[in-house]
């Protein structure tokens, strides 16, 4: 029996990529203790990298991008799993070093999945997909270093992105005031809508500085963005307040910073990375996804897609013309 899945290639000679739908069947999949059927995957910032040039990403040719979906398990080899039970990946390298979610059906190691989250479906799920689970991730470390809702706003940077947008609806569900910056002006309902109190041009938060320090503004930040916006509200953070750095796409420096607001205001940098985290620590912000994230923001962020789409896609993203979350049924 075969099944499609979108199938990445390297030319050996001239190292290009290229992605196609395939048919493949359940022998070419790697190893793994639990066959899944999946029905939604997503698109990723690193799915745009790892369906086009790999970026150092991607581990082995011929690869099935795709790194996070849900689905229901089909065969299971480990007691914590039976045939259909509702699951969702997210992590652990899938999509980049083994075969992912861009396929009816994958096969991964039982320790890399978690069960489902009361209150949510597999489409759901993966409107929420890494992305969410990271803005989740971000908010739980920002409250971890003392952050309550207050008079001051939290600062989301990338806010019309996957993690920014997520992370709107629940920092604004959970009380918080929300300053979203956007490079989409026309963005501005979209944001409101999601929870955002103010919003933020992107080119307000660009330009390089000399200033040691600027007025205290944000008391706590999520950055998606990094470059010269990361070393921009670094000084302008109230004192002892965090910034939980969890992308790029502005760039990999922090531009400008300088170490001013680390000594004199107490500032603290958390890095946060969804992909090896502890299974309690991934069960945990799910359940609170299911919890604080209101169903109809999310689904005011989705953007269907089904397999064919997906190479189109990768690119839209990496330009930074994605809006929201794509859903991906791979079976539509
Ligand atoms: P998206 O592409 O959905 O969103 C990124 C947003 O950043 C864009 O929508 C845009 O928002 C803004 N942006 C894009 N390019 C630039 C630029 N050159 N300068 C300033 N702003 C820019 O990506 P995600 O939200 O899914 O991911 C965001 C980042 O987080 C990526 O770098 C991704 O790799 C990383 N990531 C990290 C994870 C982790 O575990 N740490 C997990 C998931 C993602 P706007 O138009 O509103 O300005």
């Amino acid at each position: 029996m075969t099944f499609s899945a979108l199938v990445v290639e390297k030319d050996e000679d001239s190292g290009k990529t290229s992605a196609a739908i395939q048919q493949i069947s359940l022998d070419d999949l790697p190893e793994g203790e639990v066959t899944v059927a999946v029905e939604y995957t997503t698109v990723n910032y690193k799915d745009g990298l790892c369906m086009g040039p790999g970026a150092g990403l991607v581990r082995n040719y011929p690869h099935v991008p795709g790194i996070d979906f849900a689905g229901t398990v089909e065969t299971s080899s480990d007691g914590r799993y039976k045939p259909g039970d509702k699951v969702v990946l997210t992590g652990w390298r899938v999509g980049e070093a083994h075969w992912g979610g861009y396929a009816q059906k994958a096969r991964v190691r039982a320790d890399w999945l978690v069960p489902l989250p009361e209150g949510l479906d597999t489409r759901r799920a993966m409107a929420v997909g890494t992305a969410g689970l990271t803005a989740m991730l971000a908010i739980m470390a920002l409250e971890d270093h003392g952050l309550t809702p207050g008079a001051d706003p939290v600062l989301v940077t990338g806010a019309s992105g996957g993690v920014g947008s997520v992370a709107i609806a629940v920092l604004a569900q959970l009380g918080y005031k929300v300053a979203a910056v956007t490079g989409r002006p026309e963005t501005g309902d979209y944001l409101r809508d999601l929870g955002a109190t103010q919003i933020v041009p992107r080119e307000d938060l660009t330009e390089v500085t000399k200033k040691p320090l600027e007025g205290e503004q944000w008391a706590g930040c999520i950055d998606a963005v990094a470059g010269a916006m990361l070393g921009r509200v670094l000084k302008q953070m109230k004192y002892g307040a965090s910034v939980a750095a969890i992308g790029l796409a502005g760039g990999a420096a922090i531009e400008g910073a300088l170490i001013t607001p680390f000594i004199l205001r107490g500032v603290k940098l958390l890095g946060i990375d969804s992909v090896r985290q502890p299974y309690s620590r991934r069960v945990e912000a799910w359940k609170r996804i299911a919890l604080h994230l209101p169903m109809d923001k999310l689904e005011a962020m989705i953007q269907p897609a089904v397999l064919a789409d997906l190479p189109g896609l990768g690119r839209d993203i990496l330009d930074g013309n994605v809006k929201g979350r794509i859903v991906v049924d791979v079976n539509g």
